[in-house]
């Protein structure tokens, strides 16, 4: 047992008891105690030298490694205890019973010495002791009665020496055992910390699902790998993936076959990484963002068709079976440029393909005007809300029958410098940049400000106000139309919230609540653009919608497209089933006018009638027909 460690223990102590066995046996022969120097005696000392000269040998000869360096030494340990064992049977003839005293002293000092230093081998000690004491000892007790005393004490000397060796024996043992298990705690220590600090790398660096980059980490690798590449000139190119309605794969499958999903992707990003020296990581929920470098754009374009084709295999678990969809957008850097700057071009990229329904979309000017254009416009309408530069235009909505004016459409208007922004245009970078319910509740404020003021001399005109989806989804929505409602004591059946058909549908489980409420308060509620979404009849009369307004794409080819026609008359009967009246948007020309009249339409709005006016010109209309 602990053979190594033993012989680390013996092998220390190995060169001083020699050094002893040298010393001890030179002082014996030149040393007057044995009737002076004889050449017996100078043989025996060579031979004690010849034996150190071969324990010597053993130690520094024999690898530590050999397994049976310990027992060479035992070897060692033998033959000196013989060679010692010899001194006093070849010699003891002519000695004194002092001299036999003092060899018998002389074994046991050395004895004593080896059961100690010897310890850590207990056969090497017991075997000294007992071939240099006992014998003689025992020679001792054979010859005279003061012999024999000295004998006895001898060999009660040698067995303490012997029990003392097992003692010291049992304590090196136990030492090496304890050092062991504490060596044995450092190295576990030691590797529990590694293993911890490389799974806290691991978090931190990688994402959980997919084994991909994580956003925090992807941009220190690409700026690592960037530094690592020495061949000029290369082509950066960043590559950002959308997977194209992933949540109905969730809302359909399950979250853990959505997780699958993810980490399919993962591991295909992960394959072609390995082979093409890619970077790729997880960017968002559904979200991908590969670094790439290369020598020419030929190959950015064989790689991102590689990448369309993994991504397009289908993924298969039990039987289910999707095929995923996605959207593509790159931007590939010729100048070094900062990483995040380029992820956000790729980025754009991927969003103007998927607005114009385009896969596979590349970094242009063109996207870039339009990011800049969107930029600017942002900035100026934080300016903007702040100062209140938004105003309202109001466009009539009129019976077809009694060509009367029924209600007004608010619609917002801005301008920029003395120019004029489309609403369409801006209203989409307020929804985008968190700033409609800012200017929601401004476009609310001043239409219902407009309405009191209005309906002070005509109580029974209306007010159509458009409103965003995620205005209607806010919480304070509710509250701030009640608020102005109460500040401005208006009569709430003559408001009316316009709602998109597509807003109203894609987000029908949060909004139907709100319809419900605010149509407990009395206000009137409009379906805009009708026919551009995909709304059900059912859908319609659940939410009990007041007034349908069909989208100005029908009204448009109305007097030259028969199936218009027949869907306007269609939606329109549809509508008067559940109670619903039906507006005609967009009409321009008398002959549409005829047409709409004929399906039963309820209202039109249109330039026909009347585009959409300032504060002033609405009352003049007003006063004007009334
Ligand atoms: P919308 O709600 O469908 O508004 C009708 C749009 O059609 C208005 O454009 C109006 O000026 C235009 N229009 C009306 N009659 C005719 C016509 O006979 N011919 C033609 N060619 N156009 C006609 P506008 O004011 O540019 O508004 C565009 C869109 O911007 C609106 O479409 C609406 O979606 C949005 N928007 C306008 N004002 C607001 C607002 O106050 N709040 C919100 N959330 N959106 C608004
Ligand atoms: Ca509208
Ligand atoms: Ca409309």
């Amino acid at each position: 047992m602990y053979k190594t460690e033993r012989l680390k223990v013996f092998s220390a102590n190995l060169p001083f008891l020699v050094s002893v066995n040298i010393g001890i046996s030179t002082i014996l022969v030149f040393s007057g105690i044995y009737d002076g120097l004889s050449t017996d005696k100078l043989i025996w000392m060579f031979c004690i030298y010849g034996v150190s000269a071969l324990r010597l040998f053993f130690h520094y000869g024999i690898s530590p490694n050999n397994p049976h360096k310990l027992d060479f030494h035992f070897a060692g340990v033998i033959f000196a205890g013989i060679v010692w064992a010899s001194y006093p049977y070849l010699f003891h003839q002519d000695f004194t019973i002092k001299q036999e005293m003092v060899a018998l002293i002389i074994f046991c000092g050395m004895s004593g010495g080896s059961a100690s230093l010897l310890s850590a081998d207990l056969r090497s000690s017991i075997a000294f002791t007992t071939i240099t004491v006992i014998p003689f000892c025992l020679v001792l007790m054979s010859m005279g009665k003061d012999e024999k005393a000295i004998g006895l004490m001898g060999i009660g000397y040698a067995i303490a020496l012997c029990l003392s060796a097992v003692r010291s024996s049992t304590f090196i043992i136990k030492s090496i055992r304890s050092q062991l298990h504490v060596e044995n705690l450092v190295a576990n220590l030691e590797s529990e910390v590694q293993t911890r600090t490389a799974t806290i790398l691991t978090l931190e660096q990688r994402d959980m699902l997919t084994g991909l980059y994580n956003r925090n980490s992807f941009t220190t690798k690409v700026e690592l790998v960037q530094d690592q590449i020495d061949t000029t000139p290369t082509i950066d190119t960043f590559i950002h993936i959308n997977l194209e309605a992933f949540h109905i794969i969730n809302d359909n499958y399950g979250h853990e076959f959505g997780d699958l999903v993810l980490t399919k992707v993962g591991q295909r990003l992960t394959n072609i990484d390995k082979y093409y020296g890619s970077v790729s990581a997880r960017w968002g929920n559904d979200e991908f963002i590969i670094y790439l470098s290369t020598q020419s754009g030929y190959a950015v374009n064989e790689y991102i068709d590689l990448v369309k084709e993994k991504l397009a295999e289908p993924i298969q678990h039990h039987n289910i079976r999707v095929t995923l969809s996605f959207h593509i957008g790159y931007y590939e850097c010729h100048q070094p440029m900062h990483v995040l700057k380029a992820i956000k071009n790729a980025q754009l990229a991927m969003n103007d393909g998927k607005r114009n329904h385009i896969r596979i979309r590349a970094f242009d000017q063109d996207i870039q005007d339009k990011y800049e254009r969107k930029e600017y416009l942002r900035v100026e309408m934080l300016k903007a809300l702040d100062n209140q530069d938004f105003f309202m235009n109001y466009q009539p909505i009129v019976d077809i029958r009694s060509q009367r004016i029924h209600a007004f459409e608010a619609l917002v208007r801005w301008k920029v410098a003395g120019e004029p922004i489309a609403p369409d245009e801006f209203i989409s970078i307020a929804e985008e940049n968190g700033l409609i319910t800012d200017l929601g509740k401004l476009i609310m404020k001043m239409s219902l400000v407009a309405l009191n003021r209005v309906n002070q001399r005509y109580p029974e005109i209306a007010i159509s106000i458009n409103v965003s989806a995620i205005e209607f989804e806010n919480d304070e929505f509710i509250d701030y139309l009640d608020f102005l409602i109460h500040q401005y004591a208006i009569i709430t059946r003559n408001v009316h919230l316009e709602i998109t058909e597509t807003a109203m549908i894609s987000n029908l489980g949060k909004l139907s609540d709100v319809i419900k409420r605010v149509k407990e308060m009395g206000i009137m509620i409009s379906v805009d653009d009708f026919g551009t979404g995909f709304s059900s009849i059912s859908v319609l009369k659940n939410l009990s919608v007041d007034f349908i307004k069909i989208d100005k794409s029908y009204v448009d080819d109305i007097c030259t497209d028969e199936k218009d026609q027949s869907i306007v008359s269609a939606v329109t009967k549809m509508a008067h089933t559940i109670h619903s009246k039906v507006i005609a948007e967009g009409v321009e020309y008398a002959d549409q006018l005829a047409l709409l009249r004929a399906s039963d339409v309820d209202f039109i709005q249109g330039y026909l009638f009347s585009k959409p006016v300032t504060f002033e010109t609405m009352l003049t209309q007003l006063a004007y027909e009334r």
